[in-house]
Order: structure tokens, then C-alpha cells, then sequence
């Protein structure tokens, strides 16, 4: 709006610098807007444009708990509720959201003390202000409201009294009427609780009106905060003004010249003080604050006490700092917590470790800012989470431990993997003991991990699960080795022939059965015994772990062919076997592998020779005849010619089938065994 309209710049509008909401009242309107849809007991703050834009979303305001629908959400506003009230919100089995202001609850507990020392209340302050009557209302007690000296002077004789202030009485006003309280109370306790944002804003706007043409204050007709603000400066500024809205600047005879001094109420939201900036200066940068205003005025020493009391029982707070809160709201994006300090605190659903939580919980959070920009405090809860998880990852590494980590994504040279919530980089030659070709493969799939750079402020993690898996097959193997025990027999799995004999994995590690200890005869080549794939028990000979050699045995898992040979070949049986050896003396006859009985030469044939090969030769398949097994001794006697003696002596068979048989001489039988 340009001086067109009728508005005259003025050459200079100071701006009070704590004009308008203080925390307390800041605080109430947030909780109620936060709690939508709700009710409130009277309105939240006496401002009609607040006031609508609250009832736009569904917070209304009721004067009495009976008016309130059962089970809603009821936000006690900053001036504070009584006792009573509080116990008939609770009947209604409303959803209490306490948004009363830290110093008024502060004189609560004092009212509290009065009823417990049994001694009367006198409140300084308008009987019938709820921020008095609710003060009133934490005491059984006598309690008293006086506003004025005359109040004061018609109060009873009393011995002793505590007396407290409405937070927002002018302090001149209080120290006159407790001049005048001590006449009639013999010993009163007279404690300032005067708000300091309110103290500090009233004097901010004195002086201010002092130096300037025109004061306005602007503030809602039924806030007795800005009512008492423009009593105040109406005092030194004749020209004061006091006004609800930018509106009823209109018509208002400031000239040019005019310097203009504008406050504001607590109840004032700041969309109202820039809208009567703007429509004083119509620019609104051209506004000076009042810097000069701005510095703390003396405190006297009991007003200091009653802050430093209740800066006590509020909790100091600093971005980084770990505290514990209780949730007091759970809106669609963000969780309110109380955790004791002037403003609530805010956690938006992104920074919560878990959903699921519920009014009245107590969490554990971090204070990320201790103002967000809009009076609350910005609350973390994934920060601690974050942070405990790096603890434990940092302990981890140090302690050498592998942690445990899904891949998430492959990137150039690598994969990404998420470990505990903290995001790790694995490079691509530290996938697998082998080259990874597809690294997506990895993406879905969790595996251990080691880390191998860790960097906390950078939040860097870089880790191998190579270094695992090798760290995994040595464990595993030792775990191998450590079990192996001499003289027991393990399954084991034929994986590789060589000439000298078979290795044999047996669960991990290989071992070597020597060509020598394949069977308990004569081995050619292993291929004769065992073939590769083939699984078979073997018996551990030896193990050097040193060296890590094996050595195992087949053949010793087998039955050995002396300890069966009586049974398998009785005396007088009749059986095959190969010529595996002659000698000047007789032939040796491999019945099976490990088991070789001797045939005398006189044994070979039905005729006396000369020598064995006149007979039989080596590789022969010959039929014999056991003569005698002697286990101990390892010898077996055998004789072709016995069998060929009995075939000779069998019944002749038919005419005709006769010319198939040739007539064979039958020596003299040899009785002369030869052993080997
Ligand atoms: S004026 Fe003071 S006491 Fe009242 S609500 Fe604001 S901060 Fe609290």
C-alpha cells in the first residue's frame, strides 16, 4: 500500500524487538495447532485472527471440561488451569495436552508450597484472569486477588502469606501494592514473579514511547497483556495507540516527520506486527529495530531468583545433547515430545528409529537445534540410533569382528552394502575370493563383512568380504585339522589319481592314500582301486599340519585276506586265481588282491617238469585245489595237478561224447608240500 492510498511515509518506524508472541504463548498455539482437532479451555490466546485460523482446522475453544465431548483432545492453554479443573478435564477422559507456560507453573508449585505450609495465597494480579484463577486453584488454602491498593488495603490481618504476581502485572503496580500488603500481613513472603519476557517487553516498550512521536501497541482487545503494554506507554507517550489490526491504522493523522514506535502484545502473532510495519513504512525493510532497546534491564534481586528458580526446573539444552522426553503428540508427520524445556520438541517421522510409538512413552532423543526457526526444538531419534550403531561398528573393528552387512546397490568398482543402517562401500576385489563378473548379483544378499578403513567423521566405511570369506575357510579348515585324529576313520571323496596314489578330500582338507596303501595286494596304477568321484572310508595314518599332509589308507579300512582266508578258502575247495609269480620252486596264485598261495612245481602238473613254465605262466588263469591254509604263517598250498587228477577221475561220459576227452596218464601222487 503506497502513499497514494493516503499513507504517509514517516521517516522512521522502530520496531520493539520483543514485540509480539513470547515463548510461552508461542508454544500454546503450536501445541494446539499440532493437536487439531481439539478443544481448548477458552480461547488459546486473546486474538481474534488466531483464534479463527485454529477454528479453520478444527480447534475450538469451550469455557467449561463439561463442554468438552468425551475421550477429545483438550490443550490447557499457557495461562494454566487449577487443580480441580485439571481432575474435571480428566473425568471427561479427555486427552490432556498441558501447553501451560513454564513460569506459571512454576508459581502453581508455589501455591502448592502455601497449601502444604498451611499459610493464605495472595495473588497480585486481576481475580478474574485465568492465569490468577488457575494459580488460586493449586490451593486449598485461604487465597486472595488483589489488583489494586485499595484490593490490598481490604485484605484481613494475617500473620503470614505468600504472596505472588500475575506473570504479566506491571511491576511498578506490584511494588506499590505489596507496600501495601505488608500492613496487613505481619509476615508476608512476597516473591516477583513477574515474567521477565513480559517485564523485559514492558520496559522495552516504555522506553521506546519515550523517545518516539507516535506509540502503537498493537494487540487483541481482550488481552490484558497488551491492554497493560499501551497502559504503559500511554503514560510517557501521549500519542499512543492501540490497535488490533493494520485496519484501523486508516484515518490515523501521522505526518511525515513523525517517528513511530510500534509494540506489540505476547498474544500478537507475527503476521499482524509486519502487516502494520508494512502499512506504516509500506516497506517493510525500511524498519529499524530497536536495537537500543534490546538490552536486559536490571533485574532486583527477587525477580532473579524467582527466574533462576525457574530456569531450574526447566531443562537446559544444547544441539548434540542426548535427553529423554515424553511424546505428548503423534501427528501424520511428526511426534511432539515434552522434554522439560521452555518449548516442546519435534520429531519428524523420517527421524524416528521406530513408528511405533504412543502418547505417553518416554524416548531418548537428540537435540538437533534447540530452535527450529519457529520456537521448537528439533528433536532426533534416528541421530542416537546413528550414533550408537557407529559405536558399536567403531567397536567392532576394533575388536577385529566382522559385521554384517545386504548389498544395496553395485556402483562403479563396487557394491554399496548397508550395515546397521550406515552405508559401507565394498570394492569389487573384495567381493569374493574369485573375479566377480556380475557385481548386481550381490544386490538382496547379506554377507558378512570385514572392515577394512573405517572414517567416522566422514562417515566412510569401505569393507571386504574376501578378507571373511578366507578368514572363514582357514577357521574352517583348522576346525578340520584340529579334528583329525590319527587311527579313525573318515568319508572321504576321491578327487585326483596320480601315479604314486589318490588324494582324497576329506570334509575340506586332501590327504594322500599311498599307491601302497590303496588295497592289500598288488597295485598297478590307483585307477585299479578307487576311481575319482568315488566316495570311500579311509583311515588316517598320519597328519602334519606343518606341512599339511595327510596321509590315509584304503586298504585299512578293508578286511585283511589272511584273517578271512581259512574261512573263505576251506581245506579241499576248488578255486580260480592268476599266476602272479613263478619261481624255480612254483608258482604263486593271487586268489584275490593280498592273498597269494603257492603251487609247488610237483603241484603244476599231472607230469613231472622241469621246469613251472612248462606248465603254466604268469598272467595264467589256472584252476587249484586248496591243500592247506596256515593264517598264521600267511601260506596257502595249492595244487593244479589235484585238480586236474579229479577232473581225470570223474565218471566217463556216453559213447559218442568220449572222442571229446583225450586219455591222460595219473602219475603217482607228490606228497611233498613246498612253502614260500
Ligand atoms: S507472558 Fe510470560 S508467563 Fe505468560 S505465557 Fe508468555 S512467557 Fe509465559
Amino acid at each position: 500500500m503506497g502513499a497514494s492510498e493516503g499513507w504517509v511515509p514517516v521517516s522512521k518506524v522502530i520496531l520493539a524487538k520483543h514485540a509480539g508472541f513470547c515463548f510461552g504463548v508461542r508454544r500454546a498455539v503450536e501445541t494446539a495447532r499440532r493437536s487439531a482437532p481439539a478443544v481448548t479451555l477458552g480461547p488459546v490466546i486473546h486474538n481474534p485472527r488466531v483464534v479463527s485460523e485454529l477454528a479453520s482446522i478444527g480447534v475450538r475453544s469451550v469455557s467449561s471440561p463439561e463442554e468438552i465431548p468425551e475421550g477429545a483432545r483438550a490443550v490447557v492453554r499457557s495461562h494454566g488451569v487449577g487443580r480441580e479443573t485439571l481432575e474435571r478435564l480428566k473425568a471427561r477422559g479427555a486427552e490432556v495436552l498441558d501447553a501451560t507456560c513454564p513460569f506459571v507453573r512454576r508459581i502453581h508449585e508455589m501455591a502448592l508450597s502455601a497449601e502444604r505450609d498451611g499459610i493464605a495465597l495472595i495473588v497480585v494480579g486481576e481475580e478474574r484472569h485465568p492465569e490468577v484463577e488457575g494459580i488460586r486453584g493449586w490451593t486449598s488454602g485461604e487465597s486472595y486477588a488483589v489488583a489494586t491498593e485499595e484490593a490490598a488495603l481490604a485484605l484481613p490481618e494475617m500473620e503470614r502469606a505468600l504472596v505472588v504476581s500475575q506473570t504479566t502485572f506491571i511491576e511498578g503496580r506490584f511494588d506499590r501494592i505489596t507496600q501495601t500488603i505488608v500492613q496487613r500481613v505481619r509476615h508476608p513472603e512476597i516473591l516477583r514473579t513477574i515474567c521477565p519476557a513480559t517485564r523485559q517487553s514492558q520496559e522495552e516498550a516504555v522506553r521506546l514511547a519515550r523517545e518516539v512521536d507516535v506509540m502503537v501497541v498493537v494487540g487483541g482487545r481482550e488481552s490484558s497483556n497488551s491492554r497493560k503494554l499501551y497502559e504503559l506507554v500511554r503514560e510517557v507517550c501521549p500519542r499512543a495507540l492501540f490497535i488490533e489490526s493494520a485496519e484501523e491504522l486508516e484515518g490515523i493523522g501521522i505526518s511525515a516527520t513523525d517517528r513511530v514506535g510500534i509494540t506489540a502484545g505476547a498474544s500478537t502473532p507475527d503476521c499482524i506486527i509486519k502487516e502494520v510495519v508494512a502499512r506504516m513504512n509500506d516497506i517493510e525493510k525500511q524498519v529499524t529495530p530497536s536495537e537500543e532497546h534490546v538490552e536486559q534491564a536490571e533485574t532486583s534481586p527477587t525477580e532473579s531468583d524467582f527466574m533462576a528458580d525457574v530456569e531450574k526446573t526447566l531443562v537446559q539444552i544444547r544441539p548434540g545433547q542426548t535427553i529423554t522426553g515424553t511424546v505428548v503428540q503423534i501427528t501424520d508427520d511428526e511426534v511432539c515430545v515434552n522434554v522439560g524445556y521452555k518449548a516442546d520438541g519435534l520429531v519428524k517421522k523420517a527421524d524416528l528409529s521406530s513408528t511405533d510409538v504412543k502418547i505417553g512413552d518416554e524416548i531418548e532423543v537428540e537435540v538437533v537445534k534447540v530452535n527450529d526457526g519457529e520456537g521448537n526444538v528439533l528433536l532426533s531419534q534416528r541421530n542416537i540410533v546413528n550414533r550408537k550403531v557407529w559405536d558399536e561398528i567403531m567397536a567392532k573393528h576394533e575388536a577385529g569382528e566382522f559385521v554384517v552387512g545386504v548389498g544395496k546397490e553395485a556402483v562403479k568398482g563396487g557394491l554399496l552394502a548397508d550395515v546397521m543402517g550406515i552405508r559401507c562401500f565394498i570394492p569389487a576385489s573384495q567381493l569374493s575370493l574369485r573375479y566377480v563378473e556380475k557385481i548386481e548379483e550381490f544386490v538382496g544378499q547379506e554377507m558378512k563383512l570385514e572392515i577394512i578403513e573405517i572414517d567416522k567423521p566422514k562417515k566412510r566405511i569401505v569393507a571386504s568380504r574376501k578378507k571373511v570369506l578366507i578368514a572363514e575357510e582357514s577357521e574352517k579348515k583348522k576346525a578340520i585339522w584340529d579334528a583329525l585324529e590319527i587311527g579313525s576313520v573318515v568319508r572321504g571323496v576321491v578327487r585326483r589319481l596320480a601315479d604314486f596314489g589318490a588324494f582324497v578330500d576329506i570334509g575340506g582338507v586332501d590327504g594322500l592314500v599311498h599307491v601302497t596303501d590303496l588295497s592289500w595286494g598288488r597295485v598297478q596304477h590307483p585307477s585299479d582301486v578307487i576311481k575319482v568321484g568315488e566316495e570311500i572310508d579311509v583311515k588316517i595314518l598320519n597328519v602334519d599340519p606343518a606341512r599339511e599332509r595327510i596321509s590315509l589308507s584304503y586298504k585299512q579300512t578293508r578286511p585283511r585276506p589272511w584273517a578271512v582266508a581259512g574261512d573263505r578258502y576251506p581245506v579241499g575247495s576248488i578255486v580260480e586265481g592268476k599266476v602272479v609269480r613263478i619261481t624255480t620252486f612254483g608258482a604263486f596264485v593271487e586268489l584275490e588282491p593280498g592273498l597269494d598261495g603257492l603251487v609247488h612245481i610237483s603241484q603244476c602238473a599231472l607230469t613231472r617238469i622241469a621246469k613251472v613254465e612248462d606248465a603254466i605262466n604268469v598272467g595264467d588263469i589256472v584252476r587249484v585245489k586248496v591243500l592247506d591254509v596256515n593264517t598264521e604263517a600267511k601260506r596257502i598250498s595249492l595244487s593244479i595237478r589235484e585238480v586236474l587228477e579229479d577232473e581225470a577221475l570223474e565218471p566217463v561220459p556216453p559213447a559218442g561224447e568220449l572222442d571229446e576227452y583225450s586219455i591222460v596218464e595219473v602219475p603217482a601222487k607228490d606228497e611233498d608240500a613246498v612253502e614260500e
